[in-house]
């Protein structure tokens, strides 16, 4: 049988990423020792005691059913009360809080609460690409918003025409950002509530890297911002803080109104995150933070290790103040994709190609700090070897 793929999915856009990691699968059998800077995955173990209280709680039959999409009163508690401590936040967690499969799941399923057919997203470029293809999939119109570097990589808000703006019905920002790590102000927060007040429009938050921060500045929370909570959603994620890729588990918080429609579309596709695993992510937030202290600081030599060492070789680098990626400009003359693949084939090296974000990303090659700093140091000297 010849089965025709629906309209939705021939529109996703081509993955950008296809021949990098055929050249890396390929170098990997041919034996090269591959240093892998592409992949936004911790290296680092989600900490023994979360993880201990996951096989607690997968031994109570209690936790064997069916969990509520919600998530349980107790998940929704702690992240309310961590929200409180680390941003101030006063939140409601029967009506302002809802568990994600992920944040992932949440930032997909969002647009399909609030987007009809023709309406417009703002959607940020170079950027994760879960924004765009939720917008896609909900019959919606991506409107990109570049971020460029003289701008702090910041939209430009001013410069969005009027007849787009209103058919806009949300906006997607994501601070500490992927994959340019830039960050953004409360008071940058505080002109965007004002701007989606103007305008009518909702404004989501991926807020996946506030906890992995450098030096004195912690990025604030978009609800922090006077009047956000009437505006917004914010979506967050256990993935990056504890290392808990592999276990799927996320919160969004804001309005009750944007957090009852997405339950409302959750509820209809999903039913819940294990409720084990709820458990394991309430002790991950009530529970001792200093796990987080000491991944802030191992990521934090890295980076030093990294933007020191790019530096050296002449390479233009952001240092970043936030997230665990390092942006970097590519040698005059590169794209970002022969940029990545000579140092694929000269140093074994693996870095992910800007333009694979956005076009606007093109120019910049993005760096991972998921490997040893011992590993980096050796990457830095690979590099070296090569002629650019
Ligand atoms: C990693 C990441 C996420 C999602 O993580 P989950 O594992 O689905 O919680 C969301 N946004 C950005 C920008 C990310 O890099």
């Amino acid at each position: 049988m010849a089965f025709e793929i629906s309209d939705r999915l021939k529109k996703l856009p081509p993955y950008l990423f296809v021949a990098i990691d055929e050249a890396k699968a390929q170098a990997i059998s041919a034996g090269v020792d591959v240093i892998d800077l592409g992949v936004g995955d911790p290296d680092l173990p989600t900490p023994e005691h979360i993880v201990q209280r996951l096989i607690t709680a997968a031994q109570n039959p209690a936790n064997h059913h069916y969990p509520s999409s919600q998530g349980l009163a107790a998940f929704r508690e702690a992240a309310a009360q961590w929200c409180r401590e680390r941003f101030g936040l006063d939140l409601d967690p029967q009506q302002e809080v809802v568990s994600l499969i992920g944040s992932k799941e949440g930032i997909a399923h969002m647009p399909l609460a609030f987007v009809n057919p023709g309406d417009v997203v703002l959607v940020p470029t170079p950027a994760y690409p879960v924004y765009h293809i939720g917008t896609l999939f909900a019959g919606g119109q991506t409107y990109y918003l570049p971020l460029t570097e003289d701008k702090g990589f910041l939209p430009d808000l001013s410069a969005i025409p009027e007849d787009v703006i209103s058919r806009a019905r949300m906006i997607w920002l994501n601070y500490p950002n992927n994959p340019t790590a830039a960050v953004a102000t409360k008071d940058f927060f505080t002109r965007v509530v004002e701007f989606a007040r103007e305008h009518n429009l909702i404004v989501c938050h991926d807020a996946a890297y506030t906890e992995i921060y450098y030096d004195d500045f912690r990025p604030p929370s978009f609800l922090e911002a006077p009047g956000a909570k009437e505006v917004g959603i914010e979506f967050h994620s256990l993935s990056k803080t504890y290392n808990m890729t592999g276990w799927r588990i996320g919160f969004a918080i804001g309005s009750p109104e944007l957090i009852g429609a997405l339950t409302k579309v959750k509820s209809n596709i999903d039913s819940g995150v294990f409720q084990a695993v709820q458990e394991a992510a309430i002790e991950a937030l009530t529970g001792d933070q200093t796990c987080v202290a000491k991944a802030r600081e191992i990521y934090r030599e890295r980076r030093d290790v990294v933007v020191e060492g790019l530096r050296s070789l002449g390479f233009r680098v952001q240092n970043p103040q936030a997230t665990f990626y390092v942006w970097a400009s590519t040698p005059p003359g590169y794209s970002s994709a022969d940029f990545a693949t000579r140092l694929l084939k000269e140093a074994g090296i693996v870095v992910t190609p800007g333009a694979g974000f956005g076009e606007p990303g093109e120019g910049y090659f993005r760096i991972a700090l998921t490997v040893d700093k011992e590993r980096l140091a050796e990457a830095i000297e690979r590099i070296k070897g090569v002629q650019f």
